[in-house]
């Protein structure tokens, strides 16, 4: 497995759904972060091709193919790149205020209704015997290939924002945390993206505080 890949898959999976994981791709832009810088974890159209295999978005084949239409040099690969990041950033800009308990406005989702229009020939609907799965049509270029990536996430952020899941959406309770996910849990308690890391880390410092009275 390529380093790349390899540094790709340790990013941890864990806002519940594919959409929220990619806007957990990076870290220091939310609103009041204690982060001086921001961090981010992929930094090539190649990183987020092997991503999207990571979360399980595209399948072998796919990662095959996409791999195959990359070319070599970064600076060939910056636009797609730089489309595939605005678009995951102004779907942060739309999720995140919603996780901290404000409504999103009609302007605030003109940019989700314009990928979906955009991307619409880049998938059809396809029965599943008693459901049906939204299919992506090869891509032959690169420039189809970044639409088929934005569509499968705009179809997926879409899906989420029509769901009943929205009550469970949260952001991380330590501001050094952008990370966003669905609380799942029984009691609707959950706190922290990770409890091992961010809640560890969060009771550490209250700890050291105690000790500091
Ligand atoms: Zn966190």
């Amino acid at each position: 497995m390529p380093v790349s890949q390899m540094k790709v898959n340790s990013i941890r999976l864990v806002g519940g759904v594919a959409v929220l994981d990619f806007l957990n791709s990076c870290n220091g832009r939310r609103p009041g972060t204690s982060l001086n810088e921001v961090t981010e974890n992929l930094l090539s159209l190649e990183d987020i091709v092997y991503w999207f295999h990571h979360a399980q978005v595209i399948n072998a084949d796919e990662l095959a193919h996409y791999l195959a239409l990359l070319p070599t040099s970064l600076s060939e690969q910056s636009h797609g790149y730089e489309q595939l990041i605005s678009f995951r950033e102004l779907l942060y800009q739309l999720f995140y205020p919603i996780a901290e308990g404000r409504r999103m406005t009609a302007a605030s989702l003109q940019f989700l209704n314009n990928a979906l229009e955009v991307t619409a020939h880049c998938r059809q609907l396809e029965s599943a015997g008693f459901y049906a799965v939204w299919t992506w049509h090869r891509s032959d270029s690169l420039e189809e290939m970044a639409a088929s990536m934005i569509g499968r996430l705009a179809v997926q952020a879409s899906a989420l924002l029509t769901s009943p899941d929205m009550t469970r959406l949260k952001i991380c309770s330590t501001l050094a945390c952008d990370w966003l996910f669905l609380d799942t849990s029984k009691n609707g308690r959950r706190r922290w993206c990770q409890m091992n890391i961010c809640g560890s880390r969060e009771k550490a410092k209250k700890s050291i505080s105690n000790l500091a009275c």
